[in-house]
């Protein structure tokens, strides 16, 4: 293989990093971050259904009626609280059959439920905790974002080393991976720390602007601090989340703010 001169490599990273910082923004509701973009929103949300569509087809969807009905109407009350965050998202809340404590979002308005977090989120307002992080994880674009940067670092190293050929089925894996889309839900490759901070935040606004009570947040967290203090691993709802200390002091701190939304909009 030649190698290609620095003389010839230095126009395509100029022009990478102009597209990378000025082009691709995506700027997070509520929060206002600036957040690395590089696809296009359509494009992100058909991968996020066609993902969905495979992990309900090779997960095991839940049959309870009641508990059906549960989730779907804490989600789209939580969906109609979004307003124009996302605009073209088409929320879909399903339940799965699967005694792990847990939940995940995928672009597009996507949100998966299992059914062992309903033993431990009793109360709608508990319930509804999860599902405005899920939520908030949709609309902050958090999936798009991870895989921008994976396509980011991934072009960097394309261009320095010219090596283009070979690479693009490991780059397509990796993305796709980027996704959750795996052969199992348990691939879904985990959210930085401050996507989790900032899916709590805007999840926190969501529920309240929803007419569930905030403070649920801090039982909830609380309560499963408590559960994975007696089991050997943690729940795999935390293991990828930040500690419960500082989501706990968090949510405190954005409580008085929470609260008032939820003083509006209660029923
Ligand atoms: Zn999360």
């Amino acid at each position: 293989m030649k190698p290609v001169s620095k003389h010839r490599l230095r126009p395509v990273l100029l022009w990478l990093v102009v597209f990378l910082f000025v082009a691709a923004c995506y700027t997070v509701p509520e929060t206002g971050r600036r957040s690395l973009s590089l696809i296009p929103a359509s494009q992100e949300m058909a991968m996020g259904v066609s993902a969905f569509d495979q992990i309900k087809q090779q997960e095991r969807l839940a049959t309870d009626r009641a508990k059906i009905e549960r989730v779907q109407r804490i989600g789209h009350r939580i969906a109609e609280a979004v307003g124009d965050d996302l605009p073209g998202a088409e929320w879909e809340f399903v339940l799965f059959e699967n005694e792990a404590v847990n939940a995940f979002a995928l672009p597009g308005g996507k949100v998966g439920v299992f059914t062992g977090l309903l033993d431990l989120a009793e109360t709608d307002d508990e319930l509804a905790v999860v599902m405005g992080h899920e939520v908030a994880h949709v609309t902050a674009r958090h999936g798009g974002e991870r895989m921008s940067q994976i396509f980011a670092l991934t072009a960097v190293g394309v261009a320095l080393d010219a090596a283009l050929s070979g690479q693009d089925q490991q780059t397509r894996a990796l993305a796709m991976a980027a996704y959750g889309v795996g052969t199992t839900v348990g691939v879904i490759l985990p959210y930085s720390r401050r996507a989790e901070s900032e899916a709590d935040e805007i999840g926190l606004i969501y529920m309240a602007r929803a007419g569930y009570d905030p403070r649920a947040a801090i039982t909830f967290w609380e309560k499963m601090a408590e559960r994975a203090k007696g089991a050997s691993r943690p729940p795999e709802f935390l293991s990828t989340h930040p500690s419960d200390e500082t989501r706990i002091a968090r949510l405190q701190m954005l409580m008085p703010r929470a609260l008032a939304i939820y003083e509006e909009n209660r029923s």
